[in-house]
């Protein structure tokens, strides 16, 4: 058995019950073979077998009370995975699934993507398994304060510093940030994704979305093609899928579909800016369903079915597709109806959104594909922005940021072609972005000896 292979065959064994990190692992460690023979010193160190294992997990009770004055509980996690490179830095998730061995794939995939953006983040996630659907305001607000109460203990501006992720936008951070500010007695960066009268950058909450169609955009010009005119299947409603639309749409291509946890919306015509700003309202402010969208707008309505099972079942036509809802929601048998439906390129807004059944059809079929940690780096390059924009205490324009997260994407874009050509994958981009993000973090570890 090779070293990468025991390494991941012990992660296994000694992580039950965490098939969502095993596959991560699998992932990421899959494409490292190549720096193996090439980095004996790693292999000393013991380098792939220490990077598997978090620096540390909190795992937390969390109590509130509810309008019926109802005690309730909920599980809180935070996974401080690696800080080689910079502070812990990754997002919170507040979703009804959530459980420990996602939280630490998304932080172990977080470690190699921070580093890919070339600012100076270690990695980390957190979250717990509260669900916001269908929760007052005074309870989301209740939940984030007792989460809060805990958390606040192991973070500050050069330690760890969340953001958001699934469940927690704009309102949730505001409401971790004020509380936190309340019992630390202090204005610091601690969270980003913060809104703009309290330390928030521009273009933050743009970030995920854009960059995602800017990678794609980098990835379309390596074959002279152009965003105009392709038909874009984009799934999820929320924050990255709104962004990536409003920038399909700026570059002139056709969004055509979204989607949420109940169903999926078709529209031939295009998902253009007025009907984008109906989403946003629908989704952001009244907190509804995306059905709604086909009784305002002629568009079919597909209920209980993905984005991806309408394409595979009903055979509509892309060129690109934009995964942006959750994990693993393209398996096989949907990547290759993609295929044999035209679409040429993937670019993951979601993280981990394609099996690795689904990435082996990608590859197989000459599909130009973005993994995760590269095309939905920009969220967090931005996070990063927003952290030296902090501690500078100023603030840049739209046009700066969004410059700066367009170089950002651009020059994720060239490592990941240069460490996959370098390493014997030339035009690999999934390998190019483990190679490059991991030679950094491993290099680091390297310096600081046995710690
Ligand atoms: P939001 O909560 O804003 O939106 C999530 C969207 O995906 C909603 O439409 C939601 O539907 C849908 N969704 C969530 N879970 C499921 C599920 N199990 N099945 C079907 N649909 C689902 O989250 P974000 O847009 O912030 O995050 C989306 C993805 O992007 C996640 O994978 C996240 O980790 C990743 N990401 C986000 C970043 C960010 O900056 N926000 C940065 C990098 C990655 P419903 O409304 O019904 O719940």
């Amino acid at each position: 058995m090779s070293l990468i292979q025991d390494v991941i065959a012990r992660v296994e064994e000694k992580d039950p019950s965490q098939p969502e990190f095993h596959q991560a692992v699998r992932e990421i460690l899959g494409t490292l073979e190549p720096t193996v023979e090439r980095h004996p010193e790693f292999v000393k160190a013991k380098i792939y077998d220490r990077i598997v294992i978090p620096d540390r997990t909190i795992m937390f009770r969390v109590p509130w009370v509810d309008d019926q004055g109802e005690v309730q509980v909920n599980r809180g996690f935070r996974v401080q995975f690696n800080n080689a490179i910079g502070p812990y830095k990754g997002g919170l998730r507040l979703h009804p699934s959530v459980n420990l061995g996602i939280i630490k794939f998304l932080g172990f995939e977080q470690i190699f993507k921070n580093s890919l953006t070339t600012l100076p983040m270690g990695g980390a996630k957190g979250g717990a398994d509260f669900d916001p659907k269908g929760k007052s305001d005074a309870e989301v607000m209740r939940f984030c304060q007792a989460f809060m109460r805990e958390l606040f203990r192991y973070i500050g501006p050069d330690t760890d510093v969340p953001a958001g992720d699934i469940g927690v936008g704009g309102r949730e951070i505001g409401y971790l940030y004020g509380y936190y500010k309340k019992i630390v007695n202090e204005h610091t960066a601690v969270l980003t994704g913060k809104g703009l009268e309290y330390g928030g950058s521009l273009i933050r909450p743009e970030a995920t979305g854009y960059g995602a169609v800017y990678f794609a955009d980098e990835m379309l010009k390596t074959r002279r093609l152009e965003m105009v005119n392709k038909v874009a299947a984009v799934s999820g409603s929320g924050n990255v899928s709104q962004y990536t639309i409003e920038k399909l749409n700026q570059l002139g291509a056709r969004p055509i579909t979204v989607s949420d946890s109940n169903g999926t919306i078709v529209d031939e015509n295009c998902i253009d800016d007025e009907k984008l700003a109906y989403i946003m309202e629908l989704k952001n402010v009244r907190r509804g369903r995306i059905s709604d969208y086909a009784e305002k707008y002629k568009a079919t309505y597909f209920p209980n079915k993905s984005v991806w099972e309408v394409i595979r079942d009903h055979g509509m036509k892309l060129d690109l597709a934009f995964p942006s809802a959750t994990q693993n929601e393209i398996q096989e048998d949907h990547a290759l109806a993609m295929v044999q439906n035209g679409c040429y390129l993937v670019s993951e807004g979601a993280n981990m959104p394609s099996t690795m059944e689904a990435i082996a059809v990608y590859q197989s079929h000459n599909v130009l594909f973005g993994p995760a940690k590269a095309a939905n780096a920009g969220g967090v390059a931005t996070s990063g922005l927003e952290m030296s924009q902090n501690s500078m205490r100023l603030t840049w324009s739209r046009e700066e940021v969004d410059d700066r997260l367009h170089g950002i994407m651009r020059s994720i874009h060239k490592s990941c072609l240069d460490a996959a050509t370098a390493y014997g994958r030339r035009g690999d981009y999934l390998a190019g972005a483990n190679i490059a993000g991991f030679l950094k973090v491993a290099n680091a570890m390297l310096a600081y000896g046995i710690v």
